[in-house]
């Protein structure tokens, strides 16, 4: 009988540290946890990691936030405000939201620094182009020709007062993709910010923005893509802590003829996808709005003058990968990553 009463205390006890163990684990292991959500807006895939009490909440106000620009933005719906600019072009201004006047005046800046590499009135070009859409062709050299007349983002005119945006010409279209993305990006970060929110991973189709440390203290890692391989495989790694890490490259959207590639970066000096020496532009910042701005323009522009550039602006960093396998960066990025892949060679200044 005394036997029996001994062997289940004895086997309670076990039961009791088996679930507390359970239990510490558990609990342990949750507050670890990241929660991961995916959604589709901006024409892309979005990927939002979060870390924190009210991380649910964040990502549904993330994503209404992200639905929102696009609303606003996109050249793909009739009643976007930048639709209606196109089609009071050569008539008459738009008044437009605070959210879509502060990227078309921020886009004007990065056209201006970037000479006109970066055109955000080059619309009807990407349009004759249709990259990554049905559709998608090589248009005739007379075609591009006559819709190059159009191109030039020093007939946008911006009012400050009524916060409207004005086209010169008839037929004059505003494209933000170049730039959207990097805005949206921003925002997610304020409403995680303004959520508690201390670490979160935000990715809004390659953008990357990143908000703190990972929970371990550690920076994260972002990966700079081999633009010769599939994806996911990296030129190099860099860790970051509250930077924007934004890549422009040839393998986003693309269409091949007789082992040609076409892709979606256009040059507005010629009308047809860029053909400089880079192909992978990444760029460092603060905000990724700087990032993506300034990125699609660097790309255009090839190393030598990208370099010049991203060198006279304070706080801004650059990576450059090349056709000849080279690998270029700004003066601030020396020593502060690491090259994965040994087909690329480090070049030291230009
Ligand atoms: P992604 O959209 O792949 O992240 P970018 O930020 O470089 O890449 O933006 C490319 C998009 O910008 C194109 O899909 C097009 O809509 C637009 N675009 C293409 N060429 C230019 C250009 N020269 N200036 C401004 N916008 C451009
Ligand atoms: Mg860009």
């Amino acid at each position: 009988m005394l036997l029996i009463t001994i062997d289940n205390a004895l086997i309670i006890m076990i039961i009791v540290i088996f679930v507390t163990l359970i239990l510490i684990f558990l609990t342990g292991n949750h507050k670890k946890l990241y929660i991961v959500r995916e959604f589709y807006s901006l024409g892309t895939n979005n990927q939002l990691k979060v870390y924190g009490k009210k991380a649910t909440k964040a990502i549904e106000e993330s994503i209404k936030k992200v639905c929102e620009i696009d609303n606003k933005m996109s050249v793909f719906k009739e009643e976007s405000e930048l639709s209606k600019i196109s089609i009071n072009a050569g008539n008459k201004p738009q008044i437009v939201s605070n959210d879509t006047y502060y990227v078309i005046q921020k886009a004007i800046k990065y056209c201006a620094l970037s000479k006109g590499a970066f055109d955000i009135t080059i619309k009807p070009i990407v349009a004759l182009w249709s990259i990554g859409k049905e559709g998608q062709q090589i248009p005739s050299s007379n075609e591009i020709k006559e819709k190059l007349k159009i191109i030039n983002y020093k007939d946008v005119v911006i009012d400050e007062n009524d916060k409207s945006i004005f086209l010169k010409k008839k037929e004059q279209e505003i494209d933000v993709g170049g730039i959207a993305k990097g805005y949206a990006a921003d925002k997610v970060k304020n409403v995680m910010i303004k959520n508690g929110i201390k670490s979160a991973l935000i990715n809004l189709g390659g953008n990357i923005l990143a908000l703190g440390t990972k929970i371990d203290g550690t920076p994260w890692s972002v990966g700079i893509q081999d633009p010769f391989n599939t994806r996911g495989e990296f030129v190099l790694t860099i860790g970051v802590i509250n930077k924007s890490v934004v890549t422009s490259g040839n393998y986003e959207r693309y269409f091949e003829v007789k082992g040609k590639r076409f892709h979606h970066i256009i040059n507005p000096s010629t009308g047809y996808p860029s053909e400089s020496d880079i192909l992978g532009a990444t760029i460092i910042s603060d905000n990724s709005i700087d990032g993506d701005g300034l990125s699609t323009g660097v790309y255009i522009m090839g190393v030598e003058k990208a370099i010049k550039l991203i060198e006279e602006i304070e706080g801004v960093e650059a990576i450059l990968i090349t056709k000849s396998r080279e690998i270029y960066v700004t003066s601030g990025m020396e020593g502060k990553f690491t090259i994965t892949s040994q087909d690329f060679v480090y070049k030291n200044g230009i």
